[in-house]
């Protein structure tokens, strides 16, 4: 019996602040997430797998300049990108993650890869690379990366010590972090995430989004979860896994667990920032406590949602 499936994705909670939206970016953004999550969504309802479909959707998402991740990745303190990813089959708790890589236009499908075809789950840096180049990965020259307004925005803090996060309500807020959440016909789950970090990064920094079960989790037995916000905070609260842990110890449904822990436990260590979560019968949850989330949603009732600010 084919049993209900759904899609979700974000692209940051860091959302320009309202103020500051214009008619023009809003269409632009909301074209972006419309593309990546019909064309996710077309492949679910083909059949084909939730790691497919979010692997397909996250690669949308990077190869837009608007989002942090990809082509639209922040600088670093050096003036280069580095990228990290995750993807996790819930089915399987098979994972693949890479981290500070450079060069890769979709730093996802390389994430899938270290699932698939290692026999590890996390890879970073010049072994990430190395990796890559052993699957005759092509790479990017920087020009690929290079956005105007990005550039701008790390030439305000260029040579200082302050870095910036995408998802700051005090600061005229930029892109954000990319992921995707899915439950496919065959009743598993998946979720993947894909991050250019934060603007002027030093020292090798990585967020949570490649964490395995802190930016990105999946788990047939609960949920599947993509993160985006504080990094640090994620990492601290262990997120993905917190809003899976919620459901499976205390019975808590994906709504009420990814609402505990955007709305409650990350406020009370300081977080900020959201999550795209779905759970086996295809329910879908989007919470954040920022002042909005690129988002979107589509299920095999009949419903789609695009939206930015609240619903
Ligand atoms: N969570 C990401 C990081 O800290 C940033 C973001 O979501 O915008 O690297």
């Amino acid at each position: 019996m084919i049993q209900p499936f759904s899609l979700a994705i974000h692209g940051g909670a860091g959302t320009l602040v309202k103020g500051q939206m214009t008619f023009e970016k809003e269409t632009a953004y909301k074209k972006a997430l419309e593309l990546a999550l019909d064309e996710g969504f077309a492949l679910l309802k083909e059949g084909a797998s939730a790691v497919d479909a979010v692997e397909k959707s996250v690669a949308l998402l990077e190869n837009s300049p608007l989002f942090n991740a990809g082509k639209g990745s922040v600088f670093t303190a050096h003036g280069t990108h580095e990228m990290d990813a995750a993807i996790m089959n819930g089915k399987t708790l098979d994972a693949g993650a890479v981290s500070l890589i450079h060069g890769i236009k979709n730093p996802i499908a390389l994430a899938r890869d270290v699932m698939e075809k290692s026999d590890h789950i996390f890879l970073a840096g010049e072994g990430a690379m190395e990796f890559a180049k052993s699957l005759k990965y092509s790479l990017e020259d920087a020009s690929y990366f290079y956005d105007e307004f990005r550039y701008q925005q790390w030439q305000e803090i260029k040579g200082t010590d302050s870095f910036q996060l995408d998802h700051s309500v005090k600061k005229e807020s930029k892109f954000g972090t990319v992921g995707a959440v899915a439950c496919d016909q065959h009743g598993n789950l998946a979720a993947a995430t894909s991050t250019g970090g934060m603007t002027n990064k030093r020292f090798g920094r990585v967020g949570d989004s490649p964490m395995i079960g802190v930016g990105n989790y999946a788990n047939n037995k609960t949920c599947a979860v993509s993160c985006t916000g504080s990094g640090e905070f994620f990492i601290k609260g262990v997120v993905a896994y917190d809003v899976s842990c919620l459901m499976e110890y205390k019975g808590l449904s994906v709504s009420d667990a990814a609402s505990e822990v955007i709305n409650k436990r990350l406020l009370e260590i300081g977080g900020d920032g959201g999550l795209i979560a779905v759970d086996i019968h295809g329910n879908i949850a989007t919470p954040f406590n920022t002042e909005g989330m690129y988002r979107g949603s589509r299920t095999s009732y009949g419903e789609r949602k695009i939206f930015i600010y609240g619903e």
